[in-house]
């Protein structure tokens, strides 16, 4: 059996000349370029990776990055803190709290510290709400909906009625991914820890996303032929 390459890099570059392009017209239009804050509390190698990438494409996009480097000591309070200034920053449209936090910080208080209108991850409970409710005015994390994109892409805007079976049911990529896959009217099947005969069930996607955290955990024969796959997992 051959398979198809997603090139989801070159996707990828696509979408951020057209976002460049969008932000060009906002300027020109006379408004300022939108400002993104990224807050990372500690040194977690992988962590300031991924913040660093992020200012450097909001940059590189024409926005305002604003970036907020923490001590790992610090303190719930303090962070509750720097987010309400955030908030109130008329110059910051959109706020991302890098994840994992300390352990002395309880990440679902800073979640809901975020302003719904500002929290472009999509972690907050009224955006988890707007996306189970189909609603189209909330923020949709960002690991799905790229999975989104790169579906659509290589299967065309009708993705209704194909089995789509989801490995993974956390709060920022399995539960998400579902609720966009349902929202395209695929039929949908949640797979997690406790799922039984997952090589079946994985036999029976049209489409299936691995979001599980363990590298070459589904293997070829689980894949029916010409099923579309997406693994989410970053491992080194
Ligand atoms: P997570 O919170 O650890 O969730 C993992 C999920 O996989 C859980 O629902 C767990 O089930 C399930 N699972 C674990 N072992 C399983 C098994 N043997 N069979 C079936 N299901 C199993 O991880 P996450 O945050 O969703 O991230 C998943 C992966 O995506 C990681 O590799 C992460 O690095 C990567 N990731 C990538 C991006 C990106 O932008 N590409 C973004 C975020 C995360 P239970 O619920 O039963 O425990």
């Amino acid at each position: 059996m051959t398979a198809t390459i997603i090139d989801g890099k070159a996707i990828g570059l696509a979408l951020r000349h057209k976002i460049a392009d969008q932000v060009r017209q906002i300027v020109s239009d006379g408004h300022r370029a939108p400002g993104l804050a990224v807050v990372l509390v500690g040194q977690d190698p992988a962590s300031t990776v991924y913040v660093r990438n992020k200012t450097a494409a909001t940059q590189q996009a024409g926005m305002v990055g604003f970036e907020h480097y923490l001590a790992a000591d610090t303190t719930e309070q303090a962070l509750l803190a720097l987010i309400d200034q955030l908030n109130q920053n008329p110059a910051v449209d959109g706020i991302l709290v890098q994840l994992p936090l300390p352990n002395h910080i309880n990440p679902q208080h800073v979640v809901d510290a975020i302003d719904p209108a500002k929290d472009v991850d999509g972690f907050h409970p009224v955006n988890i709400g707007a996306l189970s409710l189909q609603r189209p005015d909330g923020f949709v994390p960002c690991t799905p909906q790229g999975c989104m994109i790169l579906l659509r892409h290589h299967h065309g805007h009708d993705l209704a009625g194909r089995h789509a079976v989801v490995l993974g049911r956390s709060a920022i990529v399995g539960k998400p991914m579902a609720q966009l896959l349902l929202a395209a009217d695929c039929t949908v099947t949640i797979a997690h820890s406790r799922s039984q005969n997952l090589p079946d069930l994985c036999r029976q996607a049209d489409i299936l996303v691995a979001a599980v955290g363990r590298p070459e955990m589904v293997r070829g024969d689980w894949m029916k032929a010409g099923a579309t796959m997406i693994d989410v997992g970053i491992n080194r």
